[in-house]
């Protein structure tokens, strides 16, 4: 079912096992990366046999970290449609122009991805309770996988969490706290608990498989172009397991055989109040120093600091890549464009992603017979009081 084989520090190289559980690297701390044996892979695993799996992030399981059919907890995640933007290609005088829609994700957004591999992996390895602390979309997520595996969930939210939120946690049986302040009280209040009470925690990077769950974009947009993967993919960014997963999908594909050596330009698109990826790529920095005083009404791009920093500026830099940084409003007004003009009712972080394209075609730093892929991260639903109307 998988060919995982180790564990390996994104940063410092250290080797762990991947059969026991596993937080971050032990000797500096980073993200651990999961490891397959892809040669193996190659040798038994033919591309086109992918036509008769099911249409989820499944049918990639040979390069996803679970080995038993019966932990692998299924919802219908991925495998999202790739939409022409006709309307608005034309608008922008863009042809190539796609959404990759994850607003069809279980519970909303494509968080059930990361969330399904990692609560999978963890039930797997013998996890029962676990913790996460989120502003919105991770929870919601994390919430719907342990009810469908029967395990228990502890959520810590900022006290100003949009209702639709919290209400989904609820309703899905999690036990939500609430917290006063921003994601990194809530992040502080998790360890704490987890500590005390023994749960696993769930945060981003903070163990190695929500990544994998993310990576599996970057398998589908190859496998939705017909293997020859898009000229920019733009994403919006918050702890940046969608951007460094799919970047890591890109060289894990190549290894398999599947694709050559060209790669899509990475932009990472961050909203004006709360950008510490794009200023760390415009200052040329290998790692981003925190923001102070995030706030965006994006909630998914409130990450003033995260711990994958420098594997995001490493695939920015190395894909000649981009930082793009948009106001509210500019993300909000694009947010109503997307929707009425492509019937996908996007969130605010998906017209984030429209919002950074109109500064990069004004910049003519894309081209008009580009393939381009805007991200619609998840649905607009979750957020009433969000929109200008
Ligand atoms: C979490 C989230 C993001 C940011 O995703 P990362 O991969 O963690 O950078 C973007 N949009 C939405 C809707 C989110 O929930």
């Amino acid at each position: 079912m998988s060919y995982l084989t180790h564990l390996e520090c994104s940063l410092c190289g250290q080797c762990c096992p991947a059969n026991t559980l596993q937080t971050t690297c032990p000797t500096c701390n980073r993200p651990l990366l999961a490891r397959y044996d892809l040669a193996a892979a190659r040798a038994a695993w033919d591309r086109d046999s992918l036509a008769e799996r099911e249409p989820t992030l499944w049918r990639y399981h040979e390069v996803l970290p679970i080995s038993d059919d019966n932990r692998a907890i299924k919802l219908g995640e991925g495998y999202s449609p790739l939409l022409p933007a006709r309307r608005l290609g034309e608008a922008l005088g863009l042809p190539h122009l796609y959404i990759k829609d994850e607003s069809l994700n279980p519970t909303g957004s494509f968080k059930a991805r990361g969330l399904c591999i990692a609560i999978s992996r963890a039930w797997e390895l013998g996890v029962k309770e676990v913790v996460i602390p989120s502003a919105g979309n991770a929870a919601g997520a994390m919430a719907a996988y342990v009810a469908r595996a029967g395990l228990r969930a502890h959520v810590f939210m900022p006290a100003d969490v949009p209702l639709p939120f919290r209400l989904e946690c609820q309703a899905l049986g999690a036990d939500v706290r609430l917290v006063a302040g921003l994601i990194t009280n809530c992040g502080q209040e998790a360890q704490k608990s987890a500590q005390q009470h023994g749960w696993f925690a769930v945060s981003t990077l903070q163990e190695p498989y929500r990544l994998e769950g993310k990576k599996t974009m970057g398998y589908e947009l190859a496998e939705q172009f017909d293997w020859h993967l898009p000229d920019v993919i733009i994403y919006p960014t918050g702890g940046g397991t969608g951007l460094i997963g799919m970047w890591k999908a890109f060289s894990e594909l190549e290894e398999l055989g599947w694709i050559g050596s060209h790669r899509p330009r990475m932009v990472a698109v961050q909203a004006d109040g709360c950008a510490p990826i794009p200023r760390a790529f415009h200052a040329e920095a290998n790692f981003a120093t925190p923001w102070e005083g995030a706030h965006t009404i994006a909630a998914g791009l409130r990450v003033p600091s995260a711990i994958g920093d420098f594997l995001m500026l490493r695939a920015l830099r190395e894909s000649n890549g981009n930082g793009v940084v948009v106001s509210d409003r500019a993300l909000l007004t694009a947010q109503m464009r997307m929707s009425s003009m492509e019937g996908i009712f996007a969130c605010p972080e998906g017209g984030a992603t429209l919002a950074a394209l109109e500064i990069l075609l004004a910049e003519r730093w894309v081209s008009p017979q580009e393939r381009i892929v805007l991200f619609n991260t998840g649905t607009g639903l979750k957020y009433p009081d969000a929109l200008p109307i």
